[in-house]
């Protein structure tokens, strides 16, 4: 959006024509894009003149059309789909990956994620096994941040700065943990645009749904109606608290009209 503020989009797997989705429940489905619908955002932003950077980046807020690009979970679609799509149209982003999921079927392998992070694209951390972090005990908390940081530094062999809350879950021990572990930053899933007066370890981010039409993406670009959508997201959030994570998932997935899997 225009001036010192900006807005972070918050991009999943992508759908390609003739591949296994890593998940099929329709709670997953929605955030998942096929690459068409990308392309389509992707060349909205170059031809209306606007920047796309990575969360680095991002935080210089600099004063100019931008949107900071992420995808979190770490699947291989960030490397065969997101990635040459990006570099086609000039753009950067950042890759929130979840360590414990390198290697396993649908997402990046170590090397692919070597070769991601050697081809100028951000790499950043999404937990170890994406656990609710507000979910699970002292120890476990330290797993998902501290050693997923340590698990992903040492596949790349330098230091990363971010980092995404799996579910955007989280709270006060969360915080402690993700700056005593040394990032930088924490993104989670509030809907409201980022300016240089947000904390860093309270980045708001917009998950862009499989659905969503051009119009709204401009809309949400030019960080337009988010008001509405943080009511909804806090509604949300309140009956997440009242009934529990576990239920308002199964809840979720009833209402979506499939059994959850
Ligand atoms: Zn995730």
């Amino acid at each position: 959006m225009p001036g010192s503020s900006c807005v972070f989009l918050m991009y999943h797997e992508l759908e390609l024509a003739g591949r296994k989705l890593c998940q099929s429940e329709p709670g997953y489905v929605r955030y998942i894009l096929p690459l068409e619908s990308f392309r389509q955002q992707m060349a909205w932003l170059k031809n209306s003149g606007w920047h796309a950077l990575n969360v680095t980046e991002a935080l210089n807020y600099p004063n100019q059309n931008c949107v900071c690009l992420t995808f979190d979970d770490g699947c291989e679609t960030d490397l065969i789909a997101a990635a040459p799509l990006l570099r086609e149209f000039g753009f950067r982003a950042t890759f929130y990956v979840t360590a414990g999921f390198l290697g396993t079927p649908g997402y990046l392998s170590e090397e692919q994620l070597r070769q991601l992070d050697s081809e100028g694209f951000e790499i950043a951390c999404h937990s170890m096994t994406h656990a609710y972090l507000t979910d699970v005990s002292e120890a476990e908390v330290r797993r998902e941040i501290v050693d997923a940081k340590t698990r992903i530094e040492q596949i790349l062999g330098h230091a990363i700065e971010h980092f995404s809350c799996p579910g955007g879950r989280y709270d006060r021990r969360t915080l402690a943990m993700v700056r005593q572990a040394g990032f930088k930053t924490l993104a989670n899933s509030d809907f409201h645009a980022n300016t240089s007066a947000t904390s860093a370890y309270e980045l708001g981010r917009i998950a862009i749904l499989r659905d969503l039409p051009i119009a709204a993406f401009e809309a949400i670009c030019n960080g337009r109606g988010l008001w509405k959508k943080r009511y909804q997201h806090r509604a949300r959030r309140g009956v997440q608290r009242v009934i529990g994570n576990d239920a308002y998932d199964r809840l979720r997935n009833a209402l979506l009209g499939e059994p959850p899997s």
